[in-house]
């Protein structure tokens, strides 16, 4: 009976869970009623009352800054184009470089690349799987320009240290935080403490519009300058009298009415739909603890984690059994893991710095004057991670009841009374 399934015992989960889905008759009659308006987007690219889109996308962004608490919110229509705007609001010049985390999805990496500044990747805490405060600090050149800080899986980077920094050196931080809507860091909101947060709206995220993104920053001279990147800057900024031409190559980064309308009823379930992810890991996390090796997520004092992801760290030496044996398992019992997560500078594109045409630009281009290094072994906290330390599952990917958490656990303790046996196989 408690044989494990991975060598043919019976299977711990033998139901399939229902699909995580935040949508329902709300969104769908807010849809309805901007269909039956033919007014699908509203937004014009030149300087007019529209330059700023309709209606529903103007009360999103008003609904968006009151529940986060920031003087502005300017939707975009993905998290990857909100941190482009971010990156040429700050005023990025091509050469400058920008410290990044190597475990945050690639768009938080490329969005410097297209404004041709440097991505440099710093290494992470490994509790906490976001940048480390220090190795920012070691990273930091003359040419440092910007932090990227990704809140990863939903729970805030280490904020007030690493704005301290960027006060020492005078750098501009943007905070990415796709994967922390509605987590609190020191009673405010994850996003609204660096100069630019930036969320994501896309399906896989705790809530979504399709597609989507909302740029929030408390700077009404950063706020406009995103607002001119996202639509059409260089036709706009000659009759709107703006002077900074500085990154003014506009893009169409627009949110379509139908999306702010959803949009609109997604925020009003933001906060029920966080507390059941914290719900179901809490429960989790009160399930596994002191499995031997393994540890559950740690929350920070004064932060919640919202667990868009739910990590954990695993020391295979403590129990003479892999990381990717004990996934193997779980996976066979039935639970979804994952085994890794990324290591961006590992990435052919960084291995080859080659981004733009053949030739290595913009690394090789005369207005680089570093030499940043992409080897393997540059970050190793976050490479040992993924080599064999970290493990996680997508907590917006199932809903999760009570009943299949604790299977979850049951999984994992089945897979902790065979260690013996995982130990063996070879
Ligand atoms: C999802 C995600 C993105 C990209 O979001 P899009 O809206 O799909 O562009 C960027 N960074 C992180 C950390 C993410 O999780």
């Amino acid at each position: 009976m408690n044989e494990l399934a991975l060598f043919g015992g019976p299977k711990t989960i033998t139901e399939s869970f229902a699909r995580y889905n935040s949508i329902g008759g709300e969104e769908a009659a807010a849809v309805q009623e901007v269909m039956k308006s033919g007014v699908l987007s509203k937004f014009l690219g030149c300087w007019d009352a529209d330059f700023y889109g309709g209606e529903k996308v103007q009360a999103f962004e008003k609904a968006w800054a009151q529940y986060f608490d920031v003087r502005h919110a300017v939707t975009v229509n993905s998290n990857t184009s909100g941190i482009m705007a971010a990156i040429g609001a700050i005023g990025i010049e091509p050469g400058d470089e920008v410290i990044v985390s190597p475990w945050t999805m690639s768009a938080t990496a490329t969005a410097i690349l297209v404004w041709n500044g440097i991505p440099v990747f710093a290494d992470i805490d490994r509790e906490t799987f976001n940048l480390y405060p220090a190795s920012i600090e070691k990273r930091i050149t003359p040419l440092t320009k910007a932090i990227v800080v990704t809140d990863i899986f939903g729970q805030a980077a280490d904020l007030d240290e690493i704005m301290k920094i960027a006060h020492r050196h005078g750098l501009r931080v943007i905070e990415d935080c796709a994967q922390a809507p509605g987590a609190r860091y020191k009673g405010k909101y994850v996003g609204t403490i660096a100069d630019i947060g930036v969320f994501s709206l896309n399906y896989h995220k705790h809530i979504h519009t399709g597609e989507g993104g909302v740029c929030v920053t408390n700077d009404d001279a950063l706020a406009e300058r995103m607002q001119l990147i996202r639509n059409h800057a260089e036709s706009v900024v000659g009759d709107k009298g703006v002077t900074d031409l500085s990154n003014m190559i506009g893009f169409n980064f627009r949110m379509t009415e139908i999306e702010a309308a959803i949009g609109i009823e997604q925020l009003k379930k933001l906060k029920d739909l966080v507390n059941e992810r914290i719900h179901a890991a809490n429960r989790l996390s009160a399930g596994i603890s002191g499995l031997t090796g393994l540890t559950p997520p740690v929350v920070k004092p004064d932060c919640t984690h919202v667990y868009y992801v739910y990590p954990l760290l695993y020391d295979a030496k403590q129990n003479g059994v892999s990381r990717n044996q004990i996934v193997d398992a779980l996976a066979a019992e039935g639970v979804s893991i994952s085994n890794s997560y990324i290591n961006l500078h590992l990435l052919p594109m960084y291995q080859r710095k080659q981004a733009y045409g053949t030739k290595g630009f913009p690394w090789s281009a005369p207005f680089y004057k570093g030499s940043v290094s992409y080897e393997k072994g540059i970050c190793p906290v976050a490479e040992a991670l993924n080599d064999g330390g970290y493990m996680g599952i997508g907590m917006c990917e199932y809903y999760y009841t009570d009943r299949q958490i604790d299977l979850i656990v049951q999984a994992f303790q089945k897979i902790w009374v065979n260690l013996d046996v995982l130990r063996e196989q070879k």
